[in-house]
């Protein structure tokens, strides 16, 4: 232990180790700064003041940002911040509040570095509830490096909360995904035997592969549902398209490129130009006005993108099988060996 020097104990207990929230990093900042103060023997309420001082300046702003991972709570400094904010609490009762709930996790644990407990006492003695002793090594530590160790703690401060928002907006969209997947779900119908609309589809869509462009022989034409029918759970014929088996296999259940929506609005749009049956049903589906039909298609495509988390096949929104020259070759040739 000898060769690291009271600041790197100091930058070991800051920067490593798990932080469910932000409590050490205040912590810290509070320390530095009643050091700074001249503080060696510090009274309960002026830890707590201070305390909560740091974390009134890093909430003040409209742009605060979570302070703990899990996403269903608050910490309870947020809480108190925001009573405090919203003068459901004065400043002397916020002060004690802090005082009386906020320390006794991160008072205690400060000096803990994983299991590791023999940096107890090292930059401040408790007597808890009462007083909190600075140490010589804490003075030291805050005068040598101070602009350092004030800039790492609000560098480790943004850190956190930048994971902890991730974390949150993960969150966030796991609920909305999953509303709108129970919504499909609802919405859904039993699967249908799908080979009766080949005749109907290639009226609309020729010998051709939807995806790759390719013709198609006649024993290998596979009905496909654009937005996937894990998601969908439906059969209407405005999502149908026909593709070769391979083409289907590698798509399986993701997100294709908006390209083929713009692809498939058009193909819908040549339906509803005839007379045919299905027009009135996906006018009933999308809507009466090729405008409110291509909003209605778009907005289910958000919604599978959503859900299918932008799992894109072939990596990317602007992949395109039909321009791509290695995979039109590998359809052609497949094509042409299964017909040896
Ligand atoms: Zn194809």
């Amino acid at each position: 232990m000898s060769e690291f020097t009271d600041q790197d104990h100091w930058k070991a207990l800051i920067l490593y180790g798990l932080n469910q929230a932000t409590y050490k990093i205040a912590l810290g900042k509070t320390l530095l700064s009643l050091s700074d103060q001249g503080y060696t023997s510090v009274p309960w309420d002026v830890l707590s003041h201070e305390f909560l001082h740091q974390y009134l300046q890093r909430l003040a702003s409209s742009e605060a940002m979570p302070q703990q991972s899990n996403p269903s709570r608050r910490t309870k400094m947020e809480r108190i911040i925001a009573e405090r904010q919203v003068d459901k609490l004065s400043l002397d009762q916020a002060v004690n509040e802090v005082g009386r709930t906020a320390f006794e996790d991160v008072i205690n644990r400060f000096h803990n570095l994983g299991n590791d407990t023999s940096f107890q006492d090292k930059f401040y003695r408790t007597n808890f509830g009462r007083t909190l002793e600075l140490t010589d090594e804490l003075h030291a530590v805050a005068v040598s490096g101070r602009s350092e160790l004030e800039e790492e703690l609000n560098a480790r401060w943004a850190l956190l909360e930048g994971a902890f928002t991730m974390s949150h907006e993960r969150h966030e969209h796991y609920e909305l995904a999953n509303d709108l997947r129970l919504t499909y779900l609802a919405n859904g119908h039993k699967r249908k035997g799908l080979t009766s609309n080949i005749p109907f589809l290639q009226g609309y869509q020729g010998n051709t592969c939807f995806y790759c462009g390719e013709p198609m022989a006649p024993d290998d034409i596979h009905v496909d549902h654009v937005l996937p029918r894990q998601v969908v759970h439906h059969d209407e014929v405005w999502n149908l398209v026909l593709a070769h088996s391979l083409c289907n296999g590698l798509k399986s259940d993701r997100v294709v490129g908006e390209h083929f929506m713009h692809k498939l609005i058009a193909r819908n749009e040549n339906i509803m130009g005839s007379n045919h049956p299905w027009k009135a049903r996906i006018a009933s589906s999308l809507g009466g006005t090729p405008q409110a039909r291509s909003r209605a298609l778009m907005k289910h495509y958000d919604q599978v993108k959503l859900i299918l988390r932008d799992n894109y096949w072939g990596g990317s929104a602007f992949y395109n099988p039909e321009s791509d020259p290695f995979y039109t070759r590998l359809i052609t040739v497949l094509n042409n060996g299964s017909r040896r």
